[in-house]
């Protein structure tokens, strides 16, 4: 690679070579002259100056996660765990009882209902399939609860 190193008359990098000087000088590797060649570079590439406050930006988060880690109070987040699973239990049940109820509910009336021969056959069909729809939204519901409840679960394990 001696042929392709810049001499002393100091030709400002490309891009590439910045990006690679600019990962050298986030993890505070860079030698004094790769230092001044990032610099030159920067100092005519608002391009790569972005990279280098995305990356500042990245390490600060990084440095504030760092430290917050130690603090982590293990109790209450298991408290919390334990909330929500309390809470996850508690909608499923509501929930299941609700469907029950209403289930149980539209059977014996939509029974009664749509063996009476005295009911027009179009009045029969329409409460059939209004019962039905208000069934499917009932477990529609009860599904999406849970799925949710899980979800908003896992992203607390994960943060
Ligand atoms: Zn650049």
């Amino acid at each position: 690679m001696t042929a392709d190193q810049r001499g002393p008359t100091g030709a400002v990098p490309s891009c590439a070579d910045a990006r690679v000087l600019l990962m050298g000088f986030i993890d505070g590797e860079l030698s004094a002259e790769e230092a001044r060649e990032l610099e030159d570079h920067l100092a005519v590439c608002p391009a790569c100056r972005g990279e280098l406050t995305t990356y500042q930006r990245l390490g600060h988060a990084a440095d504030r996660l760092a430290k917050e880690e130690p603090f982590v109070n293990t109790e209450v987040a298991w408290e919390r765990i334990y909330d929500r699973i309390v809470r996850g239990v508690g909608w499923l049940l509501l929930w299941v009882g609700i469907t029950v109820m209403a289930g149980w509910g539209l059977w014996v009336f939509g029974a009664e209902f749509l063996l009476d021969s005295e009911v027009p056959l179009v009045m029969r069909f329409g409460v059939g399939t209004f019962a039905l729809g208000a069934m499917l939204l009932l477990i529609n519901i009860l599904r999406e609860r849970l799925y949710r409840r899980k979800n908003e679960r896992y992203d607390e394990v994960v943060r």
